[in-house]
Formats: C-alpha cells, sequence, structure tokens
C-alpha cells in the first residue's frame, strides 16, 4: 500500500508564522520588515482601542498597513476574558470581528487572548462565534504541529532565545517531520536597546528559505482543514481532492505530488 505524507503548500516540511498583539504604530515598521524578507504574519487588534491614544494604528490605515498578512481579534476592549461573564466575551469577540470585519473586508476567524487569558468554557464558546483559532501566551521551545488550536502556543516569544530558535529551524532537515516555527509578542516591545536589530537579523536569518512556507495563522488553519478533507481510496491509489486549492503530498518518499483542486489524482 502507498504511504502518504502530507506536505505543506509547494511540497514543503517546514513553515513559519508570527503573531503581533495590540495594533501599536511600531507595527509600521515591523510589517516593512517582514515584507522586505518575505515573513508573512497575524496581528492581533482591539477594535474598541483605535481612538483611545495616538500610539495605536488607526483604522482607516488597518486594510492597506496588514495587506499580505492576517489581521485576527483581540477582543474589543482587551479585558481578561477568564474572569468575565460568557455573553460579556462572545459581545467582545463578535463585535470585534464585526469592526475588524468592516476594515479588512474577509471574514477574521482568529484570536490572539487578551492577557493569555482563556477558560475551558471560553475555548469551548468561540468556534460558535466564528474562531477557528485561539493563540495562548508563553513559549514552547518547539516545532511541532499545535494539537489543539484553541490553545495554540508559539514556539517562542520574540525575547526567548530567538535567533538560537531560527538556526536550529534553519538546520532541520528530516523529511519525514513537519515542523512549525512560530514567534509572537508585541511590536513595541522592539524599541528598547537592539529590539529593532533582534527581529531584522532573525528575519534575514530566517526569510526567503526554499523550504519554508511562509504563512499566517489563519493560512497554517485553512491548510489543515484543506488536508484533513482529502478523500483516499481505500487502498491509498487515488485520492480526490474537494478543496478549491491544490493540496500536495508525498508518496512512499518521492518527489512531492499536487492535487489539483476539485481533481481525482492516481498515485
Ligand atoms: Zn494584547
Amino acid at each position: 500500500m502507498n504511504r502518504v505524507y502530507y506536505c505543506f503548500p509547494g511540497g514543503k516540511h517546514k513553515a513559519l508564522t508570527l503573531s503581533y498583539d495590540d495594533g501599536r504604530i511600531q507595527d509600521r515598521k515591523l510589517v516593512e520588515i517582514f515584507n522586505r524578507y518575505g515573513l508573512r504574519a497575524t496581528f492581533n487588534l482591539n477594535s474598541g482601542l483605535f481612538d483611545r491614544d495616538d500610539r495605536r494604528i488607526q483604522p482607516e490605515e488597518v486594510r492597506t498597513l496588514y495587506e499580505g498578512h492576517e489581521v485576527a481579534c483581540h477582543t474589543v476592549t482587551h479585558p481578561t476574558i477568564a474572569r468575565c461573564p460568557l455573553p460579556e466575551v462572545a459581545e467582545e469577540v463578535l463585535a470585534d470581528r464585526r469592526a475588524l470585519e468592516a476594515l479588512v473586508g474577509y471574514p477574521v476567524r482568529g484570536l490572539a487572548y487578551p492577557n493569555g487569558s482563556l477558560s475551558e468554557e471560553i475555548t469551548r464558546l468561540l468556534p460558535g462565534l466564528g474562531i477557528e483559532y485561539g493563540r495562548v501566551v508563553g513559549s514552547s521551545d518547539s516545532f511541532a504541529l499545535p494539537e489543539n488550536l484553541m490553545s495554540w502556543q508559539a514556539t517562542c516569544h520574540h525575547n526567548h532565545n530567538l535567533l538560537a530558535l531560527g538556526e536550529q529551524f534553519n538546520a532541520l532537515f528530516k523529511q519525514q517531520y513537519l515542523y512549525l516555527m512560530y514567534v509572537w509578542g508585541h511590536s513595541y516591545e522592539f524599541d528598547m536597546e537592539g529590539g529593532w536589530q533582534l527581529i531584522e537579523e532573525f528575519a534575514k536569518l530566517t526569510g526567503g528559505r526554499e523550504d519554508v512556507w511562509y504563512c499566517t495563522n489563519i493560512e497554517y488553519v485553512d491548510w489543515k482543514n484543506a488536508m484533513e478533507r482529502l478523500k483516499f481510496s481505500a487502498d491509498n491509489r487515488f485520492v480526490y481532492n474537494p478543496n478549491a486549492v491544490s493540496c500536495w503530498i508525498r508518496v512512499n518518499d518521492g518527489e512531492p505530488i499536487e492535487l489539483p483542486g476539485g481533481q481525482t489524482t492516481a498515485l
């Protein structure tokens, strides 16, 4: 029987994503660095805090600044939601979705938990509000794919061994595994000494590499869902891809194969 391995788009086996919170004006400089080196990120915004001070990206700038990246929820007003009644949490998330979607023009489906605050009840509530993943805080020090997308922990905060982990990630070569590197933080943290140099060095180190798929958080989720929709014959001799996009697999350690959307491919 054919042995099938899932691949990231393009047949790759490594993916890199980043996640930045609070929509502060330092995002401008960060986006410029990411764009220069081809990194892709998710930016988690609080739609109720735009007017609070002049340190935040304003609504009229959101669409153009974050183009090519993902805009995701961070709740309307950034409360510690594990302390709030559930209906209030629901309103904080749904109202944030509505406001952000009006700015970006696509469904906003991701969330970074404000203050890293979550509970089991909240993780059960979110899918019903159209939220498909929730990012927590802390560092896993791992390149493993997330087990639970509603409590998705990054590989590292950028102040936690960033360059050493980037070098480790670059050195990963075993094709029998899928690897994901995930970095999170706040762009204003780079204003401290050496901060901008650190993220620029990381971008230079990890950007523009042939074996890496650069994705936003929701693109990773969409990839996972697309792979899970593939319909393999019982003997793994052919597969139907019902998605609108191509999927990529390897069969018996051969070169990656592209499975065009809407087609059945013999393996
Ligand atoms: Zn925050």
